[in-house]
């Protein structure tokens, strides 16, 4: 367990080096967070806090500000924000007017953040640079604890921690495989960016029925010099018929652990790997296909439902099994694992939100004075 974490920790670390400066908002480094806001008052109810500022974040942010609507906005400490998905997301080529940003997630968190703080919103935005680490529901709203200490409340919390994709252990490390995945050159998500292997010697890295597949996606899709499945020192988990489908599409299975990845570190640019039994395969790009970890220790606290793989369980606009608890973005179960979807969840869960909030009349009142003692928590009806 303690050497996973420091994998992760150190996977953390890694992915980070070596950033492209952004190119677009301004900033040199977008994992900076650009703005500063007021911060939360003290004993106070806020009607809706976010945790979790990626692609659902950001876009859960955007539409509850614009709704007139008071929110918490936590983007999680360093720690957090290595791990998600979002943070490891450099260019994208599947949405329309993508293409200008370098680290695309992060861009536009920041161009929105910026964006809210200059308009006429911008008294509804708190903006809090920690993590939530503890979370209760006590008395018919949420109690939260960031990483610090400080204790926040909220009627309405939006889940939008996201998941963050296992990593190939070479030799012990997971260091090895990252300078390329910040490069495009080890890729995660077949959907994402499945079409820049065409023409290309490719390798998958996985051992699962889900690495077979992946593997016979691309190679069925694409025009590919080869395709290869490194399961790195595991037994593969294939069905015979992915055996056989394997086969027709002359794809090799390597199950001898990875020793080396090859390439230029500098360039990110990706040649091959050297496997322990003394063979070298060639692959000028590579998807890595073990699994993922949510993070969903939160909804955990809460006693949310999760499915078998720890996504939690939501209906369709969001709410969990815990009443006023919602889940947007990679971590809801059933759900495509996409920039767009993420985005549709937070305008659905923020829209029923504002609806309820109106319903009741609590929409974007501030506190009045005499309600602002310890006694009394405002904002709460
Ligand atoms: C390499 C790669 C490339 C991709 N390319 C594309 C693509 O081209 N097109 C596409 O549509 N999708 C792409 N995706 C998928 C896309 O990244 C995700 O679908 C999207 O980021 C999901 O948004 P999210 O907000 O749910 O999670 P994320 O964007 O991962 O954000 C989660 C946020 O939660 C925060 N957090 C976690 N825990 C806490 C906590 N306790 N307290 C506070 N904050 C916390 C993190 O700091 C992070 O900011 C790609 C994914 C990967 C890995």
């Amino acid at each position: 367990m303690k050497s996973i974490i420091l994998s992760l920790l150190t996977a953390a670390i890694v992915s980070f080096q070596g950033i492209a400066a952004s190119e677009k908002s301004g900033h040199p480094d977008p994992t900076v967070n650009p703005v500063t806001t007021k911060q939360p008052e003290d004993n106070k109810v806020y009607p809706i806090a976010i945790i979790g500022a990626g692609a659902a974040g950001t876009m859960a942010v955007k539409r509850a500000v614009l709704n007139n609507n008071e929110t918490l906005l936590f983007l999680g400490a360093k720690q957090e924000r290595r791990r998600s998905r979002g943070n490891w997301v450099r260019k994208v080529d599947n949405m329309p007017g993508f293409s200008r940003y370098s680290r695309t997630v992060l861009e536009l968190r920041n161009e929105a953040l910026e964006e809210l703080v200059q308009g006429p919103f911008s008294h509804n935005l708190f903006v809090i640079e920690d993590s939530i680490s503890s979370i209760e529901r006590e008395g018919g709203f949420f109690h939260l604890q960031d990483a610090s200490g400080r204790t926040y409340y909220a009627k309405h919390v939006i889940l939008a921690t996201g998941i963050m994709d296992e990593q190939p252990s070479i030799q012990g490390s997971i260091r090895p495989i990252l300078k390329y995945a910040n490069g495009q050159t080890v890729a995660y998500c077949v959907l994402c960016d499945g079409h820049r292997s065409f023409r290309k010697q490719m390798a998958v890295i996985g051992h699962s029925g889900a690495a077979a597949s992946n593997a016979l996606l691309l190679a069925e899709k694409y025009p590919l010099q080869k395709m290869v499945i490194l399961t790195n020192g595991r037994s593969p988990e294939f069905s015979p018929e992915l055996l056989n489908r394997l086969e027709e599409k002359n794809i090799s299975v390597f199950t001898s652990p990875i020793q080396e990845v090859l390439g230029n570190k500098e360039q990110k640019l990706l040649t091959g790997f050297k496997l322990e039994n003394g063979s070298t395969v060639e692959a000028d790009m590579a998807f890595v296909s073990l699994g993922v970890r949510p993070n969903n220790q939160l909804a955990l606290q809460l006693g949310a439902k999760v499915d078998e793989s720890g996504l939690v369980i939501a209906d369709p606009s969001g709410e969990t099994s815990v009443p006023n608890l919602f889940v947007i973005g990679d971590l809801r179960a059933n759900s495509m694992k996409q920039i767009f979807t993420a985005w549709q969840h937070a305008v659905d869960t923020v829209q029923l939100i504002n609806r309820r909030l109106r319903e009741k009349g609590e929409g974007s009142t501030a506190c009045p004075e005499p309600q602002r003692d310890s006694a009394t928590l405002c904002g709460f009806k």
